[in-house]
């Protein structure tokens, strides 16, 4: 893997989660009225601008054990989610702020001696973004190893199950991870949109594909806005990322969309981010973003490690 490649999608998440952070739990109204249209601090958090939240933090958390464990080690990364939990480590500015309550629930889990993968919740209404938020490094691995259809579902399958077991994440995640593995493969956005429609489901039930067909049976694009909710439900996030990515064309734009649908701001920008990053290059993220974002060259170490991991990783 190039690692150009990972810095793209891992900045481009952490940008776009930094610019909703300021506004999570905004309506849309009060956005529609007062738009975000740069980088700002002190809203929702007493946090200074650029500061992303527990999106990055766990997504980074996940790439720091895979870099020292060359595999994807179960127990170590709950290890790792439980001391940026307790411990603020894998935080842009030294403290953690924010957390999903599945997310902190899976955690408590852990402490007690729960096994890994039986930590995530499983009821259906246990299905938040807060898996779909952090498995962008499953995306490279599952690229950069060629993974069959069925290896990857095995994959994010326990990867989400760490917080979130339900089908209906794991669903989510797996639609996302084809997305991105679609682009970098060197497909664009919409090329990646109709090639993830045609990939096999079969190891999914009917019902949680329902659930997904705005996305694989309809064209999410063409929904009116009025139609793209911005909750955290785990569809809801994703039909709001790709909603914003197949309706702009850069960066700029498909954030700053994605954050002022209002409500979960800071996922849906991260999500929506990652792919914005992915198709138009870091270099098509404006400067002052760029130069604006907390621990940037922590972030960019950590790009760089698992760069040098991914090609050996035992899966
Ligand atoms: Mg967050």
């Amino acid at each position: 893997m190039v690692l150009y490649k990972i810095q793209n999608g891992i900045i481009g998440h952490a940008i776009g989660d930094a610019l909703g952070v300021p506004v999570e739990f905004k309506s849309r109204k009060s956005l529609n009225a007062n738009p975000v249209t740069n980088m700002i601090g002190f809203g929702t958090y007493p946090v200074p601008a650029g500061t992303w939240s527990d999106d990055t933090s766990l997504e980074i958390a996940l790439m720091e054990s895979i870099c020292e464990n060359k595999t994807i080690d179960y127990v170590d990364i709950m290890e790792k989610f439980s001391s940026w939990y307790y411990e603020d480590f894998y935080t842009a500015t030294g403290k953690r702020f924010d957390v999903g309550g599945t997310c902190a629930n899976a955690i408590g889990n852990f402490r007690i001696g729960t096994a890994p993968l039986a930590c995530g919740l499983t009821n259906i209404r246990s299905n938040g973004n807060g898996s779909l938020m952090r498995i962008l490094p499953i995306a490279y691995i599952c690229y950069e190893h060629r993974l069959s259809y069925t290896d990857t579902y095995r994959i994010v399958k326990d990867v989400s199950s760490l917080t979130h077991r339900h089908e209906i994440s794991i669903l989510g995640c797996y639609i996302y991870v084809q997305f991105v593995k679609s682009l970098l493969m060197g497909m664009d956005s919409r090329k990646a949109y109709e090639n993830i429609k045609t990939i096999d489901y079969s190891m999914f039930s009917r019902d949680s594909l329902e659930e997904y067909s705005r996305i694989l049976d309809d064209n999410i694009d063409l929904f009116n806005i009025n139609q793209i909710s911005s909750t955290s439900y785990v569809v809801s996030t994703l039909e709001a990322a790709l909603w914003c990515v197949l309706n702009n064309s850069n960066y700029r734009n498909t954030v700053l969309t994605a954050v002022n649908l209002g409500s979960d701001t800071d996922t849906i920008g991260a999500v929506a981010g990652s792919i914005a990053g992915i198709e138009y290059g870091i270099s098509g993220i404006p400067k002052e973003w760029r130069d604006g974002l907390k621990a940037k060259q922590y972030l960019l170490r950590i790009c760089g490690d698992f760069a040098d991991a991914l090609p050996i990783i035992r899966l």
